[in-house]
């Protein structure tokens, strides 16, 4: 059965994207596909695996009712203002509303070129296309907000990176909507408030109903965003390009990039490679997500009422409330992953003193907290000393809680996408086996469990295995 389209951003007026058809491929093979999300979407795997969900997935041809468009935004890429972006490189080929009734986008990533595509050809390769598929489902067994992918496709095109002629693929990337703060800024720099009012109406029917107001959305977004971050502060991740054309308004994290999990913590940890200067390493991610948010509240202010005093004011107010809202969030999650089912300000300094010494001793983020239920925290620490100082006021603090162990289990994950073991599934694909991606799907889709098959891939990487720069 055909999937069964109904695209609302297609009917929004024609300023908000450009009609654009993805482009055909020469040999498509599907690599991967995601049956828990197609069952998930009221897809059929069996139709998606065929002939023509195949042509579909690839973008060879697509089945009556999608209406392929890339979508039009702006945006701060790493603080500089570029005022057209767009999608250059991905087409959403409509949506469909899942059995429960939620509306989701399908979108091509790597499907050809666009009107956006400026010097790019529109094209991805395999790495990063693996890459976003691990990552992604595996925030997603996680728990954590997040895009998801329905199917990776090899095209049988070859695409240039880095000099290198790399095997290409497509990605379907499945998001409950596409709105960035980039689509407002979009707009708000051409002066287009009928646009903008467009956008805020269409983005509050979609993800915020309880909110009436532009403020309520800018609030409601703010917060949203807080827990996202937090979330991504309690696994170790570094989204690595938070550009605000990489901020999804759904409060869905978005475009996995550059993207990676620490091993050993370091709050200035940076993976990315065009990450010259830090700008998005590990501990500026909260501060550069309320700079996208008030990124975002500028763009409201013209829908904000006629007292522009009024409304710069009432916009300040809420993103200023991200601070408290994320210190909340981080404290709740973090004390959850030292076993404390709700911890106070009075906890900060257990936390803090635990974080600050694995940093001076390079202890292994997942690992440490995973190893406080199992006793085997003081060997991620390369002076073990260094934990045998913190843990008795813990084990003290810990007197005090009903059900620690359950609630670490419930907020440590035992696995995570480790840089070094997505590195070595791309490779191993690359040349022509799929194994290690499918092992390392398989065993990030149980995040929390223990499991004897895999503990190999719960270690930490060997001085030599490390890898500390990724590529986009
Ligand atoms: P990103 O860094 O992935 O968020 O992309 C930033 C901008 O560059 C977006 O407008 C993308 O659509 C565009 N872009 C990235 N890669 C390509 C490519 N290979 N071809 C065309 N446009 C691209
Ligand atoms: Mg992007
Ligand atoms: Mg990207």
């Amino acid at each position: 059965m055909t999937p069964v389209f109904d695209n609302s951003y297609a009917r929004l007026p024609g300023r908000f994207y450009a009609p654009q058809a993805p482009t055909p491929v020469a040999a498509p093979v599907l690599l991967a596909l995601n049956r828990g999300l197609a069952a998930r979407l009221g897809l059929e795997a069996e139709w998606l695996a065929g002939p023509e969900g195949l042509a579909m997935l690839a973008g060879n041809a697509l089945p009556a009712g999608a209406e392929p468009i890339a979508m039009a935004y702006a945006g701060h890429q790493f603080g500089g203002w570029v005022p057209s972006l767009g999608d250059g490189r991905a087409i959403l080929i409509g949506e469909v509303v899942a059995p429960d009734g939620a509306r989701f986008d399908l979108q091509l990533k790597g499907a050809g070129p666009t009107p956006f595509s400026r010097r790019g050809d529109g094209r991805a390769w395999l790495g990063p296309v693996l890459r976003e598929y691990l990552v992604s489902e595996s925030f997603a067994a996680l728990g954590i907000p997040t895009t998801r992918a329905l199917a990776a496709v090899a095209t049988g095109e070859r695409v240039v990176r880095d000099g290198f002629a790399r095997p290409g693929a497509i990605l379907t990337r499945v998001a409950a909507s596409h709105f960035r703060v980039g689509t407002f800024q979009y707009f708000a720099a051409r002066g287009d408030v009928d646009a903008l009012e467009t956008l805020c109406n269409t983005l509050i029917s979609r993800h915020y109903p309880q909110a009436n107001t532009p403020l309520a959305l800018l609030e409601a977004v703010v917060a949203a965003q807080a827990r996202l971050i937090a979330r991504w502060m309690a696994v170790g991740f570094i989204h690595g390009v938070m550009n605000t054309d990489n901020m999804a308004l759904s409060g869905e994290t978005i475009d996995f990039g550059p993207c990676a999990f620490m091993d050993a913590y370091h709050p200035n940890t940076v993976f990315s490679s065009i990450d010259s200067y830090g700008r998005y390493a590990y501990a500026a991610q909260p501060q550069i997500g309320a700079w996208n948010l008030a990124q975002f509240a500028s763009c409201l202010l013209p829908l904000m009422g006629a007292d522009e005093a009024a409304a710069i004011e009432a916009a300040s107010a809420a993103v200023n409330g991200f601070g408290p809202l994320f210190q909340a969030e981080w404290r709740a999650r973090m004390g959850a992953k030292i076993g404390l089912a709700a911890a106070g300000p009075e906890d900060l300094p257990l936390i803090e003193g635990l974080l600050g010494r694995m940093a001076t001793e390079g202890a292994d983020f997942t690992r440490t907290f995973r190893g406080l239920s199992t006793g085997a925290a003081r060997e991620e620490f390369a002076e073990p000393a260094a934990f045998d100082t913190w843990a008795p006021e813990w084990r003290a603090r810990l007197a005090r809680e009903a059900e620690p162990e359950a609630v670490m289990a419930g907020a440590n994950p035992v696995r995570i996408a480790r840089n070094h073991r997505v590195e070595e599934a791309i490779a191993a694909a690359v040349a022509g086996d799929l194994g290690p991606f499918e092992r390392l799907m398989a065993a990030l889709e149980r995040p929390f469990e223990a499991a004897a098959e895999f503990v190999d891939l719960e270690a930490a990487p060997r001085p030599e295995e490390r890898v500390s720069r990724t590529f986009c």
